[in-house]
């Protein structure tokens, strides 16, 4: 099995990457905390023409800051991101890591958009953690 297999929430859209990653990265833009609803999206750069999809993802067109399209594939049933495709990088598609089958192996070495970055992205607190849901 590809290690670069996953799919939507629902299940109604599925992709394998043939061939390898990278980078995997973090982006604290606008954009991705909306698109995600979370502080930051973790990302893997693969081929765009690397990707193989089953099922037919929307497509939501941002602008990045290149002024250039930002093509945000999502599923329609569930609202699942799963790739972007950015113009201004031609060749090269970004897949929200949080689809992946699996996640254990990855390893985010590279962050953008650092400027929009949460305060709390980038401070070394405690919290308290729970292996699943506070008992009780
Ligand atoms: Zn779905
Ligand atoms: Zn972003």
């Amino acid at each position: 099995m590809s290690k670069l297999k996953g799919g939507c929430m629902c299940g109604d859209i599925q992709y394998d990457v043939e061939g390898d990653s990278s980078v995997t990265g973090i982006c604290h833009c606008p954009d991705c905390k909306r698109q995600t609803g979370s502080a930051f999206s973790t990302i893997v750069g693969v081929g765009a023409d690397q990707i193989v999809v089953e099922g037919t993802p929307r497509i939501y067109k941002t602008k990045g800051i290149s002024g250039e399209g930002v093509l945000r594939h999502f599923c329609g049933n569930c609202g699942s991101p799963l790739y972007s495709v950015v113009n201004s990088m031609p060749g090269v598609a970004f897949i929200k890591a949080g689809t992946l089958d699996d996640t254990s192996w990855l390893v985010p070495t590279i962050e953008f958009f650092c400027d929009n970055a949460d305060i709390w992205t980038t401070q070394d607190v405690q919290r308290q953690k729970f292996g699943l849901m506070p008992p009780g």
